[in-house]
């Protein structure tokens, strides 16, 4: 298959976003900006083309996607039996980085939601996202625009590397400004409870739900296979290197790390005195600026042939946790603490 590239960036937008749109409309699926990663969008209203997004990404089967509207009144369209608490929580997130599972109405196809009773919603506040979602008047279920178990996508070169020839159209626009995917709750059990951390933190969740609990999951491997997010159980985000997370200051990480042959490292602006050749993620007192690049440069580690990467582990506070999350899995949970 031939992938359409619409670049926004060079020439008139509203054709190309129309396109997109008209697309996505004929059960067709397009990979869009978003404030957190590029989506990979579907009607959330046609098997056909949720399913053409599994087959896309090689997503495993029962990890349900993301359903993405573009204003308020979409809610009630996608779900049913909202708490009073979700419409608290839209007023203070969205449009934004933020995720809510909900009881799903039965508009949204099964292959949404893989089979739960529930389905998981977000408003992006990102133009381009918004007025596509708009210009096709239909909720779209997206998941992050890379082959499953990749790092995900924060460019549109990040989705034509993995994803041309495989889909019918890749909106080509700036790079992603958060750089990790939303953060998830849950409000369908009777405690809130975080199961993905992101950009919206825990100490803002904190402010409108004082009660909301952390799934295991989010600092841990997954002991069993009934997990609540049944994404959380899969190696994530890997790229070819082996992934070590490495937790330590900033003198025993250079220690540590100048022992190891073929290897290079991932670390703060602030490291010193690091010997093997190294990639700068951005500074350890703004965890923003990890997540906007941790996934880029887990890509970029792969264009040299290192055995490992080792990776300086961010704290996890803020939107530290969300970049600690991913990392984790990015290193199939192996961390070292020095
Ligand atoms: P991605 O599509 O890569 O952004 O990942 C979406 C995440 O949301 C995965 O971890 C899914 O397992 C999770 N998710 C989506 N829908 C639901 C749902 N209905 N219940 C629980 N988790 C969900
Ligand atoms: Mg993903």
């Amino acid at each position: 298959m031939e992938t359409l590239k619409l670049d926004l960036i060079c020439g008139e937008k509203s054709e190309k976003i129309a396109k997109a749109a008209e697309i996505l409309k004929n059960e067709g699926i397009v990979a869009i900006p978003t404030e957190t990663v590029y989506g990979l969008a579907a009607s959330a209203y046609s098997d056909e083309a949720v399913a053409k997004v599994f087959i896309a990404k090689g997503r495993p089967q029962d990890n349900p996607l993301i359903v993405h509207i573009s204003n308020i009144d979409m809610l009630s369209e996608v779900a049913c039996d909202i708490p009073e608490k979700a419409y608290k929580c839209a007023e203070k997130f969205w449009p934004g980085p933020f995720t809510m599972v909900l009881k799903k109405n039965t508009s949204v196809c099964d292959s949404v939601s893989r089979g739960l009773d529930t389905v998981a919603v977000r408003m992006p506040s990102h133009v381009t996202a918004r007025a596509i979602i708009e210009s096709a008047g239909i909720p779209l279920a997206a998941p992050s625009a890379n082959l499953s178990g990749c790092p995900s996508p924060t460019n549109a070169y990040h989705v034509i590397n993995d994803l041309d020839g495989k889909i019918d159209a890749i909106i080509i626009d700036d790079e992603c400004q958060v750089g990790v995917e939303s953060t998830v709750i849950t409000l369908a059990g009777d405690t809130p409870r975080l199961l993905r951390p992101g950009a919206v933190t825990v100490e803002q969740l904190r402010e409108i739900l004082p009660d909301i609990e952390i799934d295991e999951a989010v600092l841990a491997e997954p002991t069993s296979d009934v997990v609540a997010s049944p994404g959380m159980k899969y190696k994530h985000y890997s790229p070819k290197t082996t992934v070590y997370l490495v937790e330590g200051d900033s003198d025993r990480f250079a220690d540590f790390v100048n022992s190891k042959k073929n290897s290079a490292a991932i670390c703060f602006k602030e490291d010193k005195n690091i010997n093997i050749p190294y990639i700068v993620y951005g500074s350890e007192c703004d965890e923003g600026s990890l997540a906007h690049n941790v996934f880029s440069v887990l890509r970029d580690i792969d264009k040299e042939n290192y055995s490992d990467v080792y990776v300086h582990a961010p704290s996890k506070t803020g939107v530290g946790l969300a970049v600690y999350n991913r990392l984790i899995r990015a290193a199939a949970f192996k961390v070292i603490k020095l």
